[in-house]
């Protein structure tokens, strides 16, 4: 028999939990984009989308068309967003034909999806992404109003809404944000003058959403909250949301060691007296961050005990001294509860420098996830 010694478990009631905790925080005519780029950060494109359907949510942001495509081709009907836009004339045709709405950023992208939809005798909804202090994809607050009036000849785009992104709203210390927010009403309400009604617009993620209750506008597009995640590591959230994913692996071996031996790659750790180590089945071909070398914990017997020396591809090692209980073949638990223990996606983030999103993307790509609810 061939055994898989790791576990990555998605928890979709926790999810629907965090869905309804954050709902709890807006106004009741806030309307939610979940966030499922990436795969869902790393849970499952069609079982998160599918979850969130069942439970209401209003639509569904992705990255790419093609992970658009994978979610109407599995049946869900919810409303997409695309949010980085359109290259080619497949992905044209694909976002006119299956309706989805899309970021453009771009006068070149508007006028070739403007001619497609004519193409299809439809209309083609579109977001306008703005850029109001984020430097990464969008039209610059300032230039909007020449971009709308320059499409405005465009009869087959129907204009649905502004959307901007913060770039520090996990900074509770920086004002910054409420400037972003700002600009953003302010090029809203220059449009609105205009006579496009803009009934969509959204600025806020997660902690834009947490921190300022301006920036909920007509809708909110959230990621990290729903699958219990922080911002970044030290981010607190006024509510307590549930981790979705867990990842565990095994014991292979216990070792009682002398003192000062080294361990794992480069002795960048020697035992300090007499030690028991365990090692355990997963290392970051698995998805856990190297960073994690030194510094991260894992539980073990419903205890958190410290990862000593280099995460290694497949192995990872932590110090059990004093564990007699301990067998071979007990479950690690890298990543969710054991005992009365938790270790969360951002404790672990935290101890590799990294960030929560990272560290589920990581997990939920290289391992086959099992389901419950
Ligand atoms: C990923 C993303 C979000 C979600 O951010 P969270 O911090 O996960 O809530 C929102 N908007 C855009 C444009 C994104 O790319």
């Amino acid at each position: 028999m061939i055994i898989e010694l790791n576990r990555t478990t998605i928890d979709l009631s926790a999810l629907v939990y965090n869905l309804r905790l954050v709902r709890s925080m807006l106004r009741h005519d806030v309307r939610i984009m979940a966030i499922v780029k990436s795969d869902a950060y790393g849970h499952g494109l069609t079982q998160v989308s599918r979850t969130l359907e069942a439970n209401g949510i209003d639509c569904l942001g992705v990255a790419f068309v093609y992970e658009a495509l994978e979610l109407r081709n599995s049946g869900i009907m919810t409303p997409i967003v695309v949010l980085s836009g359109i290259q080619t004339q497949q992905e044209a045709s694909e976002t006119v034909s299956n309706n989805f709405s899309t970021f453009i950023y771009d006068l070149e992208m508007a006028e070739f999806l403007d001619h497609e939809a004519e193409r299809q005798n439809k209309k083609a909804a579109i977001h306008i992404k703005v850029d109001t202090g984020m430097g990464r994809l969008g039209v610059m607050h300032t230039d909007v109003v020449p971009f709308i009036k320059r499409i405005s000849g465009l009869k087959h785009l129907d204009l649905v809404a502004l959307a901007s992104h913060f770039s520090c709203a996990d900074n509770c210390e920086s004002d910054f944000t409420a400037t972003q927010i700002r600009l953003f009403r302010k090029v809203v309400e220059d449009v609105r003058s205009l006579g496009y009604p803009l009934p969509l617009n959204s600025i806020a993620n997660t902690a834009g959403m947490v921190g300022h209750k301006d920036s909920h506008l007509e809708m909110v597009r959230l990621g990290i909250s729903l699958y219990g995640g922080m911002p970044s590591p030290n981010f607190i959230l006024p509510v307590s949301t549930r981790p979705v994913m867990s990842f565990s692996g095994r014991i292979l071996q216990i070792r009682d060691l002398p003192d000062q031996t080294p361990i794992s790659y480069g002795r960048r750790y020697y035992t300090n007296g007499p030690a028991r180590t365990a090692i355990i089945s997963a290392g970051y071909a698995d998805g856990l961050p190297r960073g994690l070398s030194n510094s991260g914990s894992v539980l073990i017997a419903g205890k958190r005990r410290p990862i000593i020396g280099t995460v290694c591809m497949n192995l990872t090692i932590c110090d059990i001294t004093g564990m007699d209980e301990v067998r071979e073949g007990d479950e690690a638990v890298f990543l969710g509860s054991q005992g009365g223990e938790t270790i969360t996606g951002d404790d672990m983030a935290r101890s590799a420098g990294t960030i929560s999103y990272e560290v589920f993307c990581s997990l939920g790509k290289r391992n086959k996830k099992v389901y419950i609810s």
